[in-house]
């Protein structure tokens, strides 16, 4: 927390709106707004909850299909199995380690066509939207960006969050910014949104009485996490700029280790480096991934894998649906990925503490 959190919190508590509705809920809405740069936000409960209306408003349902980035957390694709579609997992390039365009264009071309197309930005790099578009606007098939990690980030001068036709952020207390839990749906139209607000409010008609057409959920923010968020917002640059510099000292560090190289980073845009995330080549170094993570272990560090590829998830695997790009790239990076700890609260003391436990494992 930057301490800015305490004083709308304050303002919560005292204006007594304690409920998934109020003043620090609009308020919040109208300031990412700003931010991104886009006319219509709806703040829900999480950004699963976005993600999940983000199908609704599109009307995904039983049979359809849809695209969804392979290398991603869970929570993209579960929202897909929510609406009994059936998911097809693109494999990302290496340049970016986001949606390749190349594999999304051999999946338009196998066959049916998807009703949408889900697209991560990952560990807060933009996706190539430009060459996705092309793609897509061909079909005229709307593109759902995931930016739950990309808050901060951009695409081309553009905002993360507010590039796709629809676009989720999240506000869990892993991303870079937090209401604890939490989440946002952005778009430019407005009937989308009117529709998405509607349905996170229980479907509730327009009537004095409770009247219901529909099935509705309860997806909307409190108030009070609402109040965490404005606090958290007025940071959030701040925090780019740390994790970057976390990520840079990192990238410096090993500069001269043949076998070890980070995340790059896409021309096209600033990622916010949610996560420093490098592949360790056992070939190369004589080690491998798990033997970092298990030294790190054993200091009370934790390191993780990437995000293990949705295609290789027992959850999917019935599924067999994946286009793969020239190599299997998704695959490549969970064998040997590795996220360090990136935390903007990580001290220089502490960086450098890791920093020595690789070097002693290269040894
Ligand atoms: C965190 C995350 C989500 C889900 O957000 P929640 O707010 O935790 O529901 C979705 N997609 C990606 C890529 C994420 O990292």
């Amino acid at each position: 927390m930057s301490g800015e959190e305490k004083i709308f919190f304050q303002e919560a508590f005292d204006s007594n709106w304690i409920a998934p509705l109020g003043p620090q809920v609009d308020a919040f809405e109208r300031e990412v707004a700003d931010y991104v740069g886009i006319n219509h936000t709806l703040a829900l409960s999480s950004g699963t909850a976005a993600l999940h209306l983000a199908l609704e408003v599109l009307g995904v349902s039983s049979g359809d299909i849809v695209f969804c980035s392979d290398l991603t957390f869970v929570a993209s694709a579960n929202v897909i199995r929510y609406q009994n579609a059936k998911p097809i997992f693109i494999d990302c390039n290496m340049e970016s380690w986001t949606m390749c365009p190349k594999a999304l264009q051999k999946a338009m071309d196998q066959g049916q066509k998807p009703k949408a197309v889900i697209v991560t930005d990952l560990y807060g790099q933009s996706a190539d939207y430009d060459a996705i578009y092309e793609i897509c606007n061909a079909f005229q098939i709307p593109i759902i960006s995931d930016a739950a990690e990309a808050f901060g980030a951009d695409y081309k001068g553009k905002k993360c969050g507010g590039i796709g036709d629809l676009n989720i952020l999240s506000f869990n207390g892993n991303k870079i910014i937090t209401t604890s839990g939490g989440g946002m749906m952005l778009s430019q139209n407005k009937e989308w949104i009117q529709k998405a607000r509607k349905l996170a409010t229980q479907a509730r008609e327009n009537a004095v009485h409770y009247e219901h057409k529909m099935v509705g959920y309860n997806y909307r923010l409190s108030n009070l996490l609402a109040a965490v968020g404005r606090g958290q917002l007025k940071v959030l640059d701040d925090r780019v700029e740390k994790r970057r510099i976390i990520f840079q000292t990192y990238k410096n560090a090993f500069s001269n280790i043949d076998g070890i190289d980070f995340m790059p980073e896409a021309d096209y845009g600033l990622s916010n480096r949610w996560l420093t995330v490098c592949t360790i080549d056992p070939g190369k170094l004589g080690l491998d991934r798990n033997k970092i993570i298990h030294a790190m272990e054993k200091e009370n560090i934790e390191c993780r894998p990437l995000w293990k590829p949705m295609h290789l998830q027992p959850l999917f695997s019935g599924e067999k649906l994946y286009t793969q790009a020239e190599t299997p790239n998704s695959d490549k990076l969970f064998q040997n990925g590795l996220c360090l700890p990136s935390g903007t609260n990580l001290s220089e003391e502490e960086q450098e503490k890791i920093i020595n436990i690789i070097f002693a494992q290269l040894a």
